[in-house]
């Protein structure tokens, strides 16, 4: 009885000590996290140690294993550069906070030239912790690099589209397995929102939001989609509302959005059969309204038409399953590029006086939104849903505006402007008043000036002779 006694009394003491221990430890974490000094105490390493071998570092490392390094991802894109050199190019938008630079492909028949064809743009891990997209964006370029001219559609966006192609946004999330960038910023609420003033100060924002802000002064984009994970739906804008209730809230092109998010969810292995969204698709603010995001800000400040693609449900799938993933989402990329020629009216505007490219901007009757017309060429790329009727208008400040009825349920059409200058418009009125409509009382005001100039000249002659006969001039008395 004693002994049994003694035994109870041991293993007491023993569970007193080991949970007063890690107490102890737990705390000294904390404080030590809290003043930044990991190894200020022995105690307070170690709880790091354990917080990190147990919860951190084999999960995380688990849940990386397979996926490309930042430096794997930087060599991968360089060597595409170099494998693809005759329809890509390579460059950087910028850099992370921990100087990571934002690498981007631009995959074109002819990259880094202006031109009338429109740009494409795919944005992959923007949130650190869903780092599908990266992957698959690189499954894109390749497989597009293998078929150009072997496969019709890989061709035809070669030959078609600016397609820009940035694998991640959030290195250092990534690295940190963090959603938020290494300032702990969600990048996807960091841009300016149209209902509420934050973030209007540039320099506030993230490096990483600034790339994209500046990316986008540089190059128009016709439309986009950036690549998140945790969810398998295509979402479209608005994504916030004004009163922040969860509401539908639909923008002016609600239908072309829709259509767009059709043919991604549509084209995907199984996003379409979603028993959450009905077809595979939903407006941001009817999910969830967000606010600073990059999506509605693409669409009001750039021109740029932009999706957000949830494509898988898990965030970190095995390294295993992401060829499956790739096959999944292959033919839903593809023609979501595609749909930029495949839908819409596409043309550039021209000054009627001397041809030159106009850079105008394009109106559609019953959508209040205008598309700008590329500042260099003048190329506009207007997305529309196929519709019977369209009446298209293009405009430009001095210049007589023009429109034009077309039917987009055929396909995309092309139809470009010739706009009249609006002084141009009246000298032709003034040149018609004396060259045309008047031109006989013109004729005859010259005949008479001409009449009369014949009888001054007869009399000046006239006058000549008188003096010389009377012996000219007296020459006036000296005084
Ligand atoms: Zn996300």
């Amino acid at each position: 009885m004693k002994m049994k006694l003694l035994v109870y009394l041991l293993l007491f003491a023993f569970t007193i000590s080991s949970c007063l221990h890690r107490c102890f430890a737990r705390g000294g974490m904390q404080s030590s996290i809290l003043s930044g000094d990991f190894n200020r105490s022995s105690h307070a390493s170690y709880a790091r140690r354990l917080f990190l071998d147990f919860n951190s570092v084999t999960r995380l490392s688990e849940l990386a294993q397979g996926y490309m390094t930042n430096d794997e991802l930087g060599k991968a894109i360089k060597e595409f550069g170099v494998r693809c050199s005759n329809i890509s190019r390579i460059y950087s938008i910028g850099k992370s906070v921990n100087g990571v630079p934002l690498w981007v492909i631009e995959i074109s028949e002819r990259p880094g030239e202006e031109d009338a064809k429109p740009a494409f743009k795919y944005i992959g891990n923007v949130h650190g912790d869903e780092p599908v997209g990266r992957e698959l964006l690189m499954f894109l370029a390749n497989w597009l690099c293998d078929n150009h001219l072997k496969d019709p559609l890989a061709t035809l966006i070669v030959e078609n589209v600016h397609l820009h192609i940035l694998p991640s946004m959030n290195p250092d999330g990534f690295e940190l397995r963090s959603r938020n960038n290494a300032n702990n910023i969600d990048l996807n609420r960091d841009f300016p929102d149209q209902f509420f003033p934050i973030n209007e100060d540039e320099n506030a924002r993230q490096p990483e939001t600034r790339a994209i802000m500046n990316w986008l002064r540089d190059i128009q984009f016709t439309a986009s989609a950036t690549l998140h994970g945790g969810a398998l739906v295509a979402n479209y804008p608005w994504d916030g509302t004004q009163d922040k209730r969860t509401n539908y809230y639909a923008c002016p092109d609600d239908d072309i959005f829709q259509f767009m998010a059709r043919i991604y969810s549509h084209s995907h292995y199984n996003m379409s059969f979603s028993k959450e969204f009905v077809e595979g698709i939903t407006n941001g603010a009817s999910w969830y309204p967000i606010y600073g995001g990059m999506q509605d800000w693409n669409y009001i400040h750039a021109g740029c038409f932009e999706l957000t693609l949830e494509i898988s449900d898990n965030k970190w799938p095995s390294a295993a399953e992401l060829p499956t993933i790739w096959k999944y989402n292959k033919m839903s990329m593809l023609n979501l590029v595609a749909s930029l020629v495949k839908t819409g009216v596409h043309g550039r505007i021209f000054s009627a006086v001397d041809r030159r490219p106009l850079p105008g901007s394009i109106m559609v009757s019953g959508i209040n939104y205008t598309v700008r017309a590329g500042k260099t060429v003048a190329d506009y790329h207007r997305l529309l849903a196929p519709r019977d009727r369209y009446e298209v208008m293009a405009i430009m400040p001095g210049y007589k505006p023009k429109s034009t009825t077309i039917s987009l349920n055929e396909g995309p059409v092309t139809f470009n402007f010739v706009l009249d200058p609006e002084d141009t418009i009246k000298g032709i009125e003034f040149a018609d008043i004396f060259w045309g409509v008047h031109l006989e009382v013109y004729f005859a005001l010259i005949v008479i000036l001409g009449f009369l100039c014949l009888i001054f000249k007869g009399r000046m002659k006239a006058n000549v002779l008188k003096q010389r006969q009377s012996g000219g001039a007296k020459r006036p008395a000296m005084v």
